[in-house]
């Protein structure tokens, strides 16, 4: 916190990346094993620790399909955090109604903390999310109070996560991209009535959806910020970054992408894709950002994080964590967003056709 390159890096102005404080982000898409590239991403990026999530239908590396190369992509995120404890947090990847929950117990107890769940999403689901099939897995993740990142299309399939939720209270979930609801804050706000205890991820997501989302959110920016205010308890930082393409090539973009999505929380201003009117192509425009303040940032940005992931962390953490800290980072060039690094047309990580897993 008092390291001088850190503090001469700090500011509010557009576009500054690094800022006094701990910042965790909880998603994270490591595939291809490009774990060197990511932690170089997140130095630059100003992001101590990250959720890494196993991701096995992105990943090119696996040619099984939907979630079958769980086991594959579940030993990459392994791998990764075993060898940065104090960097990387590795969540699995189930494939709901096939894997074993022994199976996942096993890696619970070899260091994995928790569980990203894909099939809340309209490609990958291949069941109600709360199928009697799914009940075993449901309930050794309530009981071992398991934390779980779950992504749920709640235009679609709400009705399933109300009932899930239901009959499982005891799941220690964050709903990624705020619960799918960037677009209709009136249905957010009705999920966080409905369910007090279901936490929320930031992420814009990618792809023209990225986009919608957040051209909502700023068109809300008073409402948003209004929930936030009321429960800042419930929302965690996150950048849905996929470790897509060549590293290290692809550095400059992923770390505009986390970048964005950590200075829509923090900025006045920042840079994303923007949806043209009347055109299918997307530029990089300006954005206001929630220039939150203290002490909801840093809530935001770290607080909830770490009673979320819990245990996960103070294990391994070590004090340089624990104080928030960066001497376990490596060195923190100054670094600007700009126009030029998101060059490339974002990837489609969750809406590109994925194959449908049967
Ligand atoms: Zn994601």
């Amino acid at each position: 916190m008092d390291d001088p390159a850190v503090s001469a890096a700090s500011g509010t102005s557009a576009g500054s990346v690094v800022s006094g404080g701990e910042t965790i982000d909880v998603h994270v898409h490591l595939t291809a094993g490009h774990t060197e590239t990511l932690l170089e991403t997140l130095d630059e990026a100003g992001v101590d620790r990250a959720v890494v999530l196993a991701t096995p239908h992105l990943d090119p590396t696996i040619s099984e399909p939907g979630m079958s190369g769980y086991r594959r992509a579940n030993a990459t995120v392994m791998a990764a955090a075993a060898a940065f404890p104090e960097r990387l947090v590795a969540f699995l990847a189930v494939d709901l109604g096939v894997t074993d929950p022994a199976y996942v117990a096993e890696q619970l107890d070899a260091g994995a903390c928790g569980v990203k769940l894909y099939q809340g999403h309209r490609a990958l689901h291949e069941r109600p999310l709360d199928d009697p099939l799914h009940h075993p897995m449901f309930r050794l993740l309530e009981r071992r109070r398991v934390p779980v990142l779950l992504h749920v299309n709640t235009v679609r399939f709400r009705d399933e996560l109300d009932r899930l939720l239901a009959r499982f209270p005891g799941l220690n979930v964050v709903c990624a991209h705020m619960c799918g609801s960037r677009t209709d804050l009136d249905r957010l706000a009705s999920i966080m009535a409905d369910h007090p205890t279901l936490l929320f991820d930031t992420s814009l997501g990618s792809g023209v959806h990225g986009a919608t989302g957040l051209a909502n959110l700023e068109a809300h920016r008073d409402q948003i910020l209004a929930m936030i205010a009321r429960a800042p308890e419930r929302f965690l930082f996150g950048s849905d970054l996929v470790t897509s393409g060549r590293a290290p090539e692809a550095k400059d973009e992923w770390r505009a992408h986390v970048t964005a999505n950590r200075s829509f929380l923090t900025e006045s201003r920042f840079r994303f894709w923007r949806q043209g009117a009347g055109s299918i192509g997307m530029t990089i425009e300006d954005y206001r950002g929630l220039a939150l303040d203290e002490p909801l940032r840093s809530r935001l940005l770290a607080t909830n994080a770490r009673r979320w992931l819990g245990a996960c962390l103070s294990p391994r953490a070590g004090a340089a964590a624990t104080t928030g800290s960066r001497s376990h980072r490596r060195g923190l060039p100054t670094h600007r967003a700009t126009t030029r690094e998101l060059r490339s047309p974002p990837p489609h990580p969750h809406h590109v056709a994925l194959p449908r897993p049967r």
